[in-house]
């Protein structure tokens, strides 16, 4: 039988970098260097991999739509040759990039595993080399149909994870769904959370950029503030509220703002401030009134997930009302309801 394969695609990240005088930078060649030197990879329970190395490497926190369709159109590029992907990547917006690619690879039917670190390979306490060949040995051979993102010693669902710590090895959680594998002594795969996949070939969508924003409701938010961002050619608003998706319902000011945003066709999708925990507008009358504006419930997506999707689905040349119905839909284990 022939040895399993693993494409790894190095786009940047702290895991590839090296100390310059303004601070970490990625470096070009070092990685792929590194990566093939590496013991574990020459033994033969290993997958056979092949490393390909952006021209551009990028510190994540520049990470564009743009970047995300070159990742997307990578992977399709090379897809029928291997049997799992490795994507290396910055930790910073990590979870942007995995929840943007779950929309991006429709009928996915291969594991697209996206990890980084914390410390660079270059340093000796690096975490890199686990999360690396941890992901490569899960990309061959798990058989896990999603875009998902493997980070000490959890794998998780692309578009339910968050950075959630700047420093500390155990960097991202999944608030709202338990991780799709966790990796002890032993490698236990939580299979009934894994997507089924579909016989369908391939499909990658494409993103671009949009008049889109993330704001937070917080104490004394000016109704005039909102107004001015709301202007037209402004196209949808993740709107992050308190607890259940509630905001003030005293300020009459700030739902006529709302109101008249969502008459002139804003899409704005109400998600919680909380860590975990999903939107009810039916739940308090502060909740009430944003559902009687036209703002639709985001239920428990991510920030990441809930902007990368209004993107997406911005992008699909949908009308205004088709989206806000997909918006609301689990389209790949985004959400539930
Ligand atoms: N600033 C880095 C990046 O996101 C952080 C990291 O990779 O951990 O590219």
């Amino acid at each position: 039988m022939s040895k399993r394969s693993v494409y790894i695609a190095y786009t940047g990240g702290t895991i590839g970098m090296k100390p310059s005088q303004h601070g970490f930078v990625p470096e070009a060649g070092y990685l792929t260097e590194e990566v093939q030197q590496l013991a574990e990879l020459k033994r033969d329970d290993m997958p056979e991999i092949e490393i390909h190395e952006y021209p551009q490497l990028i510190d994540s926190s520049n990470i564009t739509p743009a970047d995300w369709m070159d990742i997307a159109k990578d992977i399709e590029s090379r897809y029928d040759d291997f049997d799992g992907f490795v994507i290396l990547h910055g930790t910073d917006t990590m979870a942007y990039t995995t929840s943007a690619l779950s929309f991006i690879l429709e009928n996915l039917q291969k594991p697209v595993i996206v990890t980084g670190s914390q410390i660079p390979f270059s340093e000796l306490r690096s975490d890199g080399r686990d999360n690396l060949i941890t992901s490569i040995l899960l990309a061959a051979n798990s058989d896990i149909p999603e875009v998902s993102l493997y980070f000490h010693d959890r794998l998780y669902r692309g578009n339910r994870v968050q950075k959630v710590d700047a420093n500390d090895f155990h960097a991202f959680a999944s608030p709202n769904l338990p991780p799709l594998a966790k990796l002890g002594t032993t490698i236990d795969i939580n299979h009934s959370l894994v997507q089924q996949p579909n016989q369908k070939p391939l499909v990658v969508n494409s993103i671009a950029a949009a008049e889109i924003a993330v704001i937070s409701i917080f104490p004394g938010m000016s109704a005039k503030m909102l107004d001015n961002l709301l202007l037209e050619p402004f196209q949808g608003l993740i709107l992050q509220t308190f607890g259940m998706g509630n905001a003030p319902c005293n300020n009459q000011e700030l739902l006529d703002v709302l109101k008249a945003a969502t008459d002139r066709g804003v899409i704005i999708v109400n998600i919680t401030q909380c860590y975990r925990g999903s939107v009810d507008m039916s739940g308090y009358e502060t909740g009430n009134k944003l559902s009687q504006c036209g703002i639709i419930s985001g239920y428990d997506m991510t920030t990441e997930a809930a902007l990368t999707k209004l993107y997406y689905l911005l992008s699909l040349s949908l009308d205004k009302e088709e989206i806000k119905e997909k918006m609301q839909l689990s389209l790949r284990g985004e959400l539930t309801r």
